[in-house]
């Protein structure tokens, strides 16, 4: 199924909420406004009909005994304009003055309009036009009754029509304007989201396509945003290395086979066309080289078994100076044959492991330091007790490792340059596998190292 694109479908949600929003707000302004407007008018009528009929009580003449007749002329012409139809009666109810008689075209021309223009204008209002009748009093004395008719609940004329439909307008226009305003906001807003994810998906899709060199611009404006590039940056990273260690894996692996693999197969031929006597020297050459490889697949099937989360632990109580000892003499031949000075030094430290594998991590640390170590030197194993730790540092005056190469050189098959040279080279898997022992005790092992001087390898352990 074909997926909307995020930048698209962000936009039109914030786009439909706003749009919501803006009709929302716009029919219950229009409303209320409406509401407001139409008991204003009623109001406002109600008091002109009131002013009317006060005006008209205040144009009594007491001297005479009647209204003034010119002014209620006026007046009732100008009210029957703004569609009040005026009828006055005096005291005894006999008609002074009516609108409808005064002027009967004007009048009906009056009322049609006022109907009419309700109707047009408002189908489904249903006015009608209602009398009030108003007592008329001087004092206490009663001087007529004043009967005002007009259309009720309310008239709206033409100004008053005008300013409602600006109003709808005006309404209609903000409206449109925010809607508008939120389009291009949301499409920006969207658009600042997007582009940086849009921006990381290419990328993995290039990594995914094994281009691990790639990497996400860091420069993001948003946490989230800039953690997701700083995450996928990582991922390719971590995949560049695993790639380039699988490379040297495989190329190290072919290397380290090539030359026993060629020497056997050499000799051997020789040997078939009797160029060369079978003799023990040189069945014994072709067993050795033979054994080199054994170690090695040996080694690997041990790295893989301890990389792959294998590892088992037998635990029990181990004392670190006492197996340090063991081991030591277990590499005498090799101390004695190089002249080196080699001791265990320390207090008694108890922890909690596997005693196979500890053994392990100091034969594989110690075997190092007497390949790297060259005639007449030095090596110490000291045991320390620290506060929940237990700490054992193989130290040794051999040919040290480069500070950059000091955290590499617990990779798999990784060689500094120096002993890749040297007759006694191993396959540089040992500390691979050491750090993984060590990794399973939830302990740490590091390396501080001065080359040319000499190293240190700093385990530290868990007491319990
Ligand atoms: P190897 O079998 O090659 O010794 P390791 O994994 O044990 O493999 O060691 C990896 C590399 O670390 C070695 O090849 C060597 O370059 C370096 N190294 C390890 N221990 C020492 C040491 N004590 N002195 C100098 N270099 C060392």
């Amino acid at each position: 199924m074909k997926k909307m694109r995020l930048r698209t479908s962000m936009s039109l949600a914030f786009a439909v909420l706003v749009a919501l929003t803006v009709c929302m707000i716009s029919l219950l302004s229009s409303y209320f406004i409406r509401k407001e407007f139409e008991e204003y008018v009623i109001f406002s009528e109600k008091k002109q009909a009131d002013d009317y009929a006060e005006n008209i009580e205040s144009h009594y003449d007491e001297s005479n005994g009647g209204f003034n007749i010119e002014y209620v002329n006026i007046m009732g012409m100008f009210a029957l304009k703004d569609g009040f139809i005026l009828r006055l009666y005096d005291a005894d109810g006999n008609l002074v003055w009516d609108a409808e008689n005064h002027d009967t075209e004007f009048y009906q021309e009056v009322m049609k309009s006022i109907a009419e223009e309700m109707e047009e204008k408002l189908p489904e209002f249903g006015g009608d036009f209602v009398t009030y009748d108003y007592n008329l009093e001087s004092g206490d004395k009663q001087i007529g009754k004043l009967e005002i008719r007009y259309f009720t609940p309310y008239y709206l004329d033409d100004n008053d029509f005008r300013f409602i439909t600006s109003l709808y307008r005006i309404l209609s226009l903000a409206g449109l304007i925010s809607i508008i305003v939120a389009i291009v906001f949301a499409i920006l807003f969207a658009r600042r989201i997007t582009t940086p994810v849009s921006g990381v998906i290419s990328l993995t899709k290039k990594i995914s396509q094994g281009d691990y060199g790639v990497r996400v611009d860091m420069n993001q404006k948003d946490r989230e945003t800039y953690d997701l590039a700083n995450s996928v940056n990582h991922m390719a990273a971590s995949l560049e290395e695993q790639e380039y260690l699988r490379r040297q894996l495989t190329g190290d692996i072919a290397h380290e086979l090539r030359t026993p693999v060629t020497n056997i197969s050499s000799y051997m031929e020789m040997m078939i066309d009797d160029v060369m006597e079978p003799t023990s020297e040189r069945l014994k050459s072709c067993y050795d080289e033979l054994s080199r490889l054994s170690d090695m697949i040996k080694d690997l099937e041990r790295l893989e078994k301890a990389e792959s989360g294998k590892i088992h632990l037998n635990k029990e109580d181990v004392e670190l100076v006492s197996l340090s000892e063991t081991i030591l003499q277990s590499f005498e031949t090799g101390i004695h044959e190089k002249n080196i000075e080699a001791r265990v030094i320390g207090e008694e430290v108890h922890i909690d492991a596997d005693r196979g594998r500890i053994a392990q991590v100091v034969a594989n640390l110690l075997s190092n330091s007497l390949k790297y170590t060259d005639e007449g030197g030095k090596i110490v194993i000291s045991v320390k007790k620290k506060k929940n730790t237990a700490e054992l540092i193989v130290e040794d005056t051999g040919i040290g490792i480069p500070k950059e190469e000091e955290e590499r050189i617990f990779e798999r098959f990784y060689r500094t340059d120096k002993s890749r040279t040297r007759k006694t080279g191993g396959t540089g898997i040992g500390l691979t596998i050491t750090r993984v022992i060590v990794q399973a005790h939830e302990g740490t092992i590091t390396c501080e190292s001065e080359q040319g001087k000499g190293s240190r390898f700093i385990v530290t352990l868990p007491i319990k």
